[in-house]
């Protein structure tokens, strides 16, 4: 099955929930050449690229993956010649700053197009997603020669970058991280150390590998704040900038993977024949820091390889089930139907399909808030869409992955008995789909994170401006005389209770019953991705309302899905605020010897 990229689903979340048009009169996005009529362009340009050439490589790369002998990797026959269509198209660059070669373009527009090269192969994207990410860490970190050095050969794809966080000791806890960098005198350090699970640590698609990479300098603190920053790249650069010699970082392995096949998922020594130059990014001790930065632009991202794959997942159930004939209509029919008539079909599509649109909605929604943080003129509004994009990253990232399982899962059992046979490709999607929630921190890591940072720490008020943002929604939809509006008004509002019942709760607990507000961490983030993304679905039938007459068919699933998601997932956010609140005690009551 083709993948089509939903672009007018697109261009509907960005133009009427995004606020696209605020987002391009940005002083710099629009010296950049951003408008209103540029972004259909682009997409439409990006929807051809991923459908064409991209996506009819994502099951090869299930079937031959990237393959490992003599320290060389070997990707999938067909990658390195995408990637290079890909860099020469300039994709690379879409976000990055012109000053370098990129485009300068807005990362609302730039989310859009790699939600398609994701849904086209997840394994692919995740080169060029990675090397967005150590860009962005060098672009915020690094000195101007550092800047000049790699970043414009990254933007332009022929080299690409690494992220190397990972020791076999250090995953989820980086305040274990052991690899170690001396000092040599000349600016420049020794690194010395094993890195594991790094996603494109080495392949064959581009002539540099640019490797981001944590590690201790000699007289470094313990834990998180003795962590520096460097970039060691796998071949030197010559003073003229071109490639030089062979650094000491060496591929020594690549694992085997349920998914993602086609990514190749390295094992890298540094530092066995002597130590591998490296060049401190910013100050020592500050790497988490960096990292951090690096981080958030990679867990967005992986939100949004949730909202692709699942997407993916769903365009192949709505075939299967629009083409596979069993069982009468409930209504009475000569023969046998398409199983797409049956209501507990309808049930998974819309699931699959409201879960895919709120979750896409909320992830642009943040996209805009992280182009006024970094764009808008006025200093308030930069603060304050700060504040909601660093509210909603582990949002998206937790939740859109938790959701893109469910969806890929949904996706097989559609296809019945051929879902659980490989031909089909809705397994590999289900397969591909389960990393999701592990790397770039597991949900537990993001639920954490919702909680103690964005949460407790400012004693509610990002949540509180939310919560006051979805009542005016409300007010919205009390004054449309719909019955869909009121049926999702209903919802709302007991979801929005139900959140802001969970953050009162935590508010008054965090210190005083820590274990207990931890337990429903999970429950909490779960809760905000249904609320929220209630809250987007809800906008979006205001919208959809508004603007029916236009395009009455387009329109009407709109409406439909929103009230579907109101009625149908977003009561869960009920039942996770009583596990919220009353749940903690009973997870934690057994000992450990109990297990
Ligand atoms: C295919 C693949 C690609 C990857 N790519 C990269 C990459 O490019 N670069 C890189 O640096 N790393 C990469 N990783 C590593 C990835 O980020 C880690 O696997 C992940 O952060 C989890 O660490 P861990 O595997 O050590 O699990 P652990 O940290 O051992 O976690 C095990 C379990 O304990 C839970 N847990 C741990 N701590 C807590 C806590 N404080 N609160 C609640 N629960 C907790 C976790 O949620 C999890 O369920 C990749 C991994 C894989 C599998």
């Amino acid at each position: 099955m083709p993948y089509v990229a939903p672009v007018k689903d697109m261009l509907f979340v960005m133009n009427e929930l995004a606020g696209l048009s605020d987002v391009v009169a940005y002083p710099s996005y629009a010296k950049a050449g951003a408008d209103v009529d540029l972004a259909p362009a682009i997409l439409e340009e990006s929807a051809k690229f991923n459908q064409d050439v991209v996506a009819p490589l994502n099951w090869p790369g299930d079937q031959q993956p990237s393959s490992f002998k003599d320290g060389v990797v070997t990707t999938t026959p067909g990658f390195k010649e995408a990637f290079e269509q890909f860099a020469a198209a300039g994709w690379q660059g879409v976000i990055h700053p012109a000053e370098f070669g990129g485009q300068g373009l807005p990362k609302l527009i730039a989310t859009a197009c790699f939600e398609m090269v994701h849904s086209a192969s997840l394994s692919f994207a995740l080169c060029p997603m990675l090397t967005d990410g150590a860009i962005e860490a060098l672009l915020t970190a690094a000195s101007p020669e550092l800047q000049e050095q790699f970043v414009p050969s990254m933007i332009s794809g022929e080299w690409t970058g690494s992220m190397c966080l990972t020791e076999p000791q250090a995953g989820s806890d980086l305040s274990m991280v052991r690899s170690k960098a001396a000092p040599e005198g000349d600016g420049s350090y020794k690194i010395f150390g094993t890195k594991i699970y790094i996603t494109y640590g080495e392949h064959d698609m581009a002539k540099n590998i640019i490797h981001l990479v944590l590690a201790r300098t000699p007289d470094a603190p313990e834990g998180v704040k003795g962590i520096s920053l460097f970039v060691v790249p796998k071949f030197l650069v010559n003073a003229d900038g071109s490639v030089g010699e062979r650094n000491d970082v060496h591929c020594v392995s690549i694992e085997h993977k349920l998914g993602i096949k086609a990514s190749p998922t390295a094992v890298l020594q540094f530092g066995d024949h002597g130590g591998a130059t490296g060049y401190l990014v910013g100050e020592e001790n500050r790497g988490l820091e960096y990292m951090f930065v690096m981080m958030n632009a990679a867990r967005f991202a992986v939100g949004m390889q949730g909202v692709a794959v699942a997407e993916r997942a769903y365009q192949k159930a709505v075939q299967y089930a629009k083409d596979r004939v069993q069982s009468r209509d409930l209504a009475g029919s000569p023969g046998p139907v398409a199983i797409i008539h049956q209501p507990d079909v309808k049930r998974m599509l819309m699931t699959m399909r409201a879960y895919v649109e709120a979750s896409r909605a909320l992830a642009y929604y943040a996209a805009a808030a992280y182009d006024a943080q970094h764009a808008a003129p006025d200093e308030a509004v930069r603060t304050a869409n700060q504040a909601i994009y660093e509210f909603l990253v582990p949002i998206v990232k937790g939740f859109s992955t938790e959701m893109s399982i469910e969806v890929a899962s949904l996706g097989v059992q559609v296809h019945g008995g051929m879902g659980f046979i490989e031909e089909t490709g809705a397994a590999q999607h289900y397969r591909d789909a389960r990393i999701l929630t592990i790397y770039e921190g597991t949900t537990a890591i993001q639920a954490n994170d919702l909680v103690g940072r964005k949460t407790v720490r400012d004693g509610g008020a990002i949540a509180k401006v939310l919560s006051q943002k979805i009542a005016e929604t409300e007010k919205e939809l009390a004054a449309s005389a719909s019955a869909d509006a009121k049926a999702v008004l209903k919802q709302l509002t007991v979801g929005r209770a139900a959140f802001d019942e969970a953050v009162a709760y935590i508010l008054v607990h965090a210190k005083t019953d820590t274990k207990a507000v931890y337990a429903g961490s999970f429950a909490y983030l779960r809760l905000s991705g249904l609320v929220f993304g209630g809250w987007q679905m809800a906008r979006g039938l205001l919208a959809a309302e508004r603007l029916r007459d236009s395009d009455p068919t387009f329109y009407k699933t709109k409406i439909a899905t929103a009230r579907f998601f109101a009625e149908n997932l977003l009561p869960q956010a009920k039942a996770l605020a009583t596990s919220i609140i009353e749940g903690g005690y009973s997870t934690n009551a057994l000992e450990l010897e109990q297990f």
